[in-house]
């Protein structure tokens, strides 16, 4: 396995500088370090007409605008907005667009992403198709005039596809289309799409920029004014806001998200050779393996792997006592966290995709996701060892 991804780029970028103090530093009017949470409502305004910055805090709120400010910086975008949910930044970027309108979307992205398109966007007209974005070919096909955005995950979710950013984003703007990618599973710190093309970032901030599993947020940047001021309308119009205390709990997550991930990137290395050699494992996918697929891509639009496991239970394994027999790595939706957390995509995230469709793209029955938490190394691998003892067939 590759182990030197991570570059020196985010030294020479002054990112972990910008991670503490970055966006908004602080408390002008105290000196509060830790900026404050602004737990209002509304604002006193000095006469009719006359405000200081803020009316009503769906429309601006000083705790939620410096984590906008803090994620439009570590993107390198032109501005931040921060939604109630990942799903409900998703949602106010398709309100983006309109009736008619078509979007491509990768074909194992996010269940949530499709289900919002296929069960709810379409009952209002706007069509989208699925594609293998991985697949170059495909997309120069189906990316054409009258698309209006490509939506897409590198790595997604939960195979670990890797889609070339800088390519889908060339072939989009060709063709008028908007590039949006859901960067959760990377985070900025390991991955900047902006800087490939992208038009717009997505982010379930209930991840790793949250990191400790007690929030759930979404987080959007988008690269121009015209998109921004678009953007700004919709968040107040359809008001799915993050609060001011979910806003500085995710300001007081993203402080350490360098150090969390490059501990998350090191002990996921470690559970990889484990999981590799392990006769209870038909096929590993990680993004750091060299032997995967899209290997070089990611290495030339990522500053390192990730640490999002997934892999294949062979049938000499009961899948059930599998996730029965975990101890330590808690059983459940959602990744990211300090935590170590598994989870079974075909029943849990990825159950809104129909089951054809899932076993096309390979989230086959016996598939199993690891995000793999900053616990020590030794106590997660004993952890899954001793969950394939239970789980092997006699
Ligand atoms: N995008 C990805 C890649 C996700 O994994 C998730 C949630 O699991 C979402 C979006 C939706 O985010 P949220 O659960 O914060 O609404």
């Amino acid at each position: 396995m590759e182990s030197e991804m991570l570059t020196e780029s985010h030294m020479q970028s002054n990112f972990n500088t910008l991670l503490i103090h970055g966006g908004i530093d602080g408390d002008e009017r105290t000196g509060a370090v830790s900026v404050p949470i602004y737990q209002t409502s509304t604002y006193r305004q000095i006469e009719l007409g006359q405000h200081k910055g803020y009316e009503y805090s769906r429309t601006g709120n000083p705790t939620r605008e410096a984590l906008e400010a803090l994620i439009n910086q570590l993107e390198g975008g032109e501005a931040g907005f921060a939604f109630a949910s990942g799903m409900a930044a998703i949602t106010a970027v398709l309100l983006l667009l309109k009736s008619g309108d078509r979007v491509i979307i990768s074909n194992n992205v996010y269940g949530g992403t499709f289900r919002v398109l296929d069960k709810v966007f379409k009952n209002f007209g706007l069509e989208y198709e699925i594609a293998d974005t991985s697949n170059i070919d495909e997309v120069e096909s189906k990316v054409v005039p009258g698309v209006a955005a490509v939506i897409v995950e590198s790595p997604a979710n939960p195979l670990l596809t890797i889609t070339d950013i800088g390519k889908v984003a060339g072939i989009a703007r060709k063709n008028g289309a908007l590039t949006i990618v859901d960067n959760t599973f990377m985070t900025p710190y390991l991955q900047r799409p902006l800087e490939f093309g992208a038009d717009i970032v997505i982010h379930s901030a209930t991840k790793y920029l949250g990191g400790h599993s007690d929030v759930i947020a979404g987080l959007v940047v988008v690269k121009d004014s015209e998109t921004a001021a678009r953007l700004k309308f919709l968040q107040n119009a359809t008001g799915g806001v993050l609060p001011p205390f979910d806003s500085w709990l995710l300001l007081r997550g993203i402080k350490t998200l360098a150090v969390r991930l490059d501990r998350h990137i090191e002990n996921s290395r470690h559970v990889v050779d484990f999981l590799k050699n392990h006769e209870g494992v038909t096929k590993v996918y990680y993004p750091g393996l060299e032997a995967s697929e899209g290997y070089e891509i990611h290495k030339k639009q990522a500053y390192g792997p990730g640490a999002m496991i997934s892999f294949v239970l062979s049938e000499d394994y009961d899948i059930k006592l599998f996730f029965k027999n975990v101890s330590l790595i808690t059983l459940g939706e959602s990744l990211g966290g300090v935590e170590s957390l598994v989870s079974h995509p075909a029943s849990m995230t990825h159950a809104s995709i129909p089951y054809e469709i899932r076993q096309k793209v390979g989230i086959v029955d016996n598939l199993i996701r690891l995000s793999v938490g900053i616990e020590d190394k030794e106590a997660i691998i004993n952890d899954l060892g001793n969950a394939f003892n239970k789980a092997k067939r006699k």
